[in-house]
């Protein structure tokens, strides 16, 4: 490994950026960050002691960020699909959930987020978003370092080589008005001030650390009283952290929110402060034209995990209705029944272009945050800016790009790769997107 502070040359055949293919393309690095990015031409001379890697057939690329994790979900993969003669639906799922929650350790929880971590930074991802809810021991009595689990998690995002804002979860009550129950009681906090203090000792814990950020999360309007939604966007808003929260996944949790609060659950959020530019909305299926509305005029991002929420039979949200109002929308891979972040990208395309029978029906947004670049634009230019750009401001990781001063997370996908054969400058950017098999996928050390 050539020494940090060095120049490090990355020779490829491309170099895909946000609004163009460069070709013989040259990216340099140096301290963890990209210091020049053009075609070879026109590379500026190296200092002597730089070091040059030829990568060969490869188009090099940003990491991608994945914005929604659970990731001791992991641990259920493949065991929730035998169907019994009930009904199953995103509840019965749930209760399994439960199951494997409740048999956690801090050593397990390592091992299953190592097992996480490591597929998505085989896949291409180079930031995660961890919405970390198992807090406490098995009778919800704290851990002797109360911050055990989330550790645990932390320090497998590290060895796995990924940036992780720990999205530290608040959880009060199993529904609006009742107390936590069996297994809910390891991810409830007894009182909104014991949040925010664990909160805050989390992040003082893990200050400083490179790649190391805190996020706050209520976990749900089911699970966290209303009263404790205000304090929790002031304490995001003082610290610059993000504010995640699971909102309008499934049609039973509005009926509650409306049951309970006389409102839907976004309602609720912009109602007590919690809906802002910060605050990202993870999986926004079921809105009406006023929630519609409130997100717009927030300027709230929506996380949207397609392949989690086909895998529960949720639904997939109006996204040609998010990106017509200019609302940010970024992907998550939340329980983890597939780690492909391409996938979940090219998914809200085509679930668009099922429920409208047409094809490229998100470009035709033309949403204001989408770049007047010259030339054709095309699907895959938009779901890479949301990918990865969308991504990194709802972890709170700042911008990401394959441009000077953005940090050096690498990809290179394999241009030999039978999938990818064929792939020219022109149609790199689709194959990308829309037909790149994980596989082809590595992790570049800058
Ligand atoms: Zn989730």
């Amino acid at each position: 490994m050539p020494h940090p502070q060095l120049t490090t040359r990355h020779h490829a055949r491309y170099a895909l950026l946000d609004e163009r293919v460069i070709e013989d393309a040259c990216v340099d690095t140096a301290d963890g960050l990209i210091t020049h990015v053009s075609a070879r031409a026109d590379a500026p001379a190296l200092p002597p002691d730089a070091h040059t890697i030829h990568h060969g057939e490869v188009a090099l690329m940003a990491g991608q960020v994945n914005a929604h994790s659970h990731a001791f979900q992991r641990a259920i993969r493949g065991t929730t699909q035998r169907i019994g003669a009930s009904h199953e639906d995103f509840w019965s799922w749930r209760g399994r959930m439960y199951e494997a929650a409740a048999a956690l350790d801090p050593d397990s929880m390592h091992r299953i987020a190592r097992l996480a971590y490591d597929e998505m930074a085989a896949a291409g991802i180079t930031s995660v978003g961890e919405f970390h809810y198992v807090h406490h021991q098995p009778d919800g009595a704290p851990y002797e370092v109360p911050s055990a689990m989330a550790d645990a998690v932390i320090e497998a995002a590290r060895e796995a080589g990924l940036r992780i804002t720990l999205l530290r979860v608040a959880y009060h009550e199993a529904a609006p008005g009742k107390p936590a129950e069996g297994t809910q009681r390891r991810f409830a906090s007894p009182s909104l001030d014991a949040y925010l203090t664990d909160t805050l000792d989390l992040a003082a814990r893990w200050r400083g650390v490179d790649g190391v950020q805190i996020g706050v999360a209520p976990h749900s309007i089911r699970a966290v009283p209303r009263t404790w939604l205000g304090p929790i966007a002031q304490l995001a808003a003082e610290q610059g952290w993000p504010l995640h929260i699971h909102a309008c996944e499934q049609r039973q949790e509005i009926a509650q929110s409306i049951a309970a609060y006389g409102c839907t659950p976004i309602e609720l959020l912009a109602d007590a402060g919690a809906l802002g530019p910060h605050t990202t909305l993870v999986h926004a299926t079921h809105l009406s034209a006023r929630d519609l509305d409130l997100i717009e005029a927030a300027n709230a991002i929506v996380c949207a995990c397609p392949t989690t929420e086909r895998d529960l039979g949720d639904g997939f949200l109006p996204a040609l209705n998010l990106l017509q109002r200019g609302v940010r929308i970024c992907v998550g891979s939340d329980s983890h029944s597939v780690i492909d972040p391409w996938e979940e990208l090219r998914l809200i395309e085509y679930h668009e272009r099922l429920r409208y029978e047409r094809r490229g029906v998100l470009t035709a947004a033309h949403p204001r945050w989408w770049p007047q670049w010259e030339g054709e634009r095309g699907v895959a230019e938009l779901l890479l800016l949301m990918g990865a750009r969308h991504g990194a401001q709802s972890i709170g990781q700042g911008a990401t790009g394959l441009t000077a001063g953005q940090p050096a997370d690498l990809i290179a996908c394999d241009l030999t790769h039978l999938a990818m054969r064929g792939a020219d400058a022109a149609s790199l950017g689709a194959y990308v997107t829309l037909s790149m098999p994980t596989g082809a996928v590595r992790r570049i050390l800058g």
